[in-house]
């Protein structure tokens, strides 16, 4: 099977799962070995994904709170390249958490998501726009300022059609917001083949942050900044930094005390994209 980055041979790495993994001999990537398509995409994001544990989230609306706060983390990074929030497409939305998160930082969003359950309870319960599908597949003339990617791009069935989308939704200096895993960290060198990401067949593609960055400049992407995602913290000790840092807020009741964050560790990183001037 070809890489679906570059498209030159490849050859088996390992099985996982009783999927073949392959790494490009060319460029390097690694990806499942499977010829997969939207009808992958309803299939693996099917309800169980959300609520089922497995490869998916164990629990994905009791994590509801985190997922805003990481949203409105995000919303601050992006603030040092974009001063001004603009228009936004949050791909693999999901019920769109992350997204109220951009919103309530003054971005205005749409998300995407091909679980039309989960857009059903975002539209209903957090009163966003969320379109069912996947940004392989969408249809739209909509421009945006920024592409957020929050641990989607290691799911995309065909990246390069993915990220080429991405590129063209984007205006001239638009963003592109990517947080995913990372094959070449300590962790998954330490784990190797029982590294939690090799997961297929929700897990397609296997990105290194070098490789992923050398790819999307092919695609039209220059890197302007990025880094990791901070550890795990208890919610007592999240209310607290966040009380310091915004002041006393509502929300901050919603942090239950005594849990910890499953903050992923040094396994995940997060890049900012821009789109290169044609
Ligand atoms: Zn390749």
């Amino acid at each position: 099977m070809n890489c679906p980055l570059c498209n030159s041979e490849s050859k088996l790495a390992f099985e996982a799962k009783g999927f073949r993994l392959h790494d490009c001999t060319r460029c390097g990537h690694r990806f499942t070995a499977i010829a997969a398509d939207e009808k992958h995409v309803s299939e693996v994001y099917s309800d169980d994904y959300f609520s089922g544990g497995g490869a998916g989230y164990s629990d994905y609306l009791a994590e509801g709170e985190m997922l805003n706060l990481r949203g409105r983390m995000y919303a601050e990074k992006i603030a040092k390249f974009r001063p001004e929030p603009g228009k936004m497409l949050d791909v693999g939305a999901a019920a769109g958490f992350i997204l109220r998160g951009f919103i309530d930082s003054g971005w205005q969003g749409t998300g995407l998501e091909p679980n039309a359950e989960m857009a059903k309870f975002g539209a209903k319960a957090l009163g966003l726009h969320i379109r069912k599908g996947s940004l392989e597949s969408i249809n739209t003339n909509d421009r945006f300022d920024l592409v957020s990617m929050i641990q989607v791009a290691a799911h995309f069935y065909d990246p390069r059609s993915a990220f080429e989308k991405a590129r063209d939704l984007l205006v001239d200096d638009g963003l592109l917001l990517i947080e995913t895993w990372n094959r070449e960290s300590i962790s998954a060198r330490v784990f190797g083949k029982n590294w939690h990401e090799y997961s297929p067949p929700s897990v397609l593609q296997f990105f290194s942050e070098k490789g992923l960055t050398k790819f999307l400049e092919t695609v039209g992407f220059e890197k302007i900044g990025g880094g990791r995602p901070s550890k795990k913290i208890s919610g007592e000790h999240a209310r607290s930094l966040l009380k310091y840092r915004i002041g006393d807020n509502r929300l901050l009741k919603l942090i239950p005390a005594k849990i910890n964050f499953p903050y992923p560790s040094e396994d995940l990183f997060w890049a900012v994209y821009r789109k290169k001037q044609t």
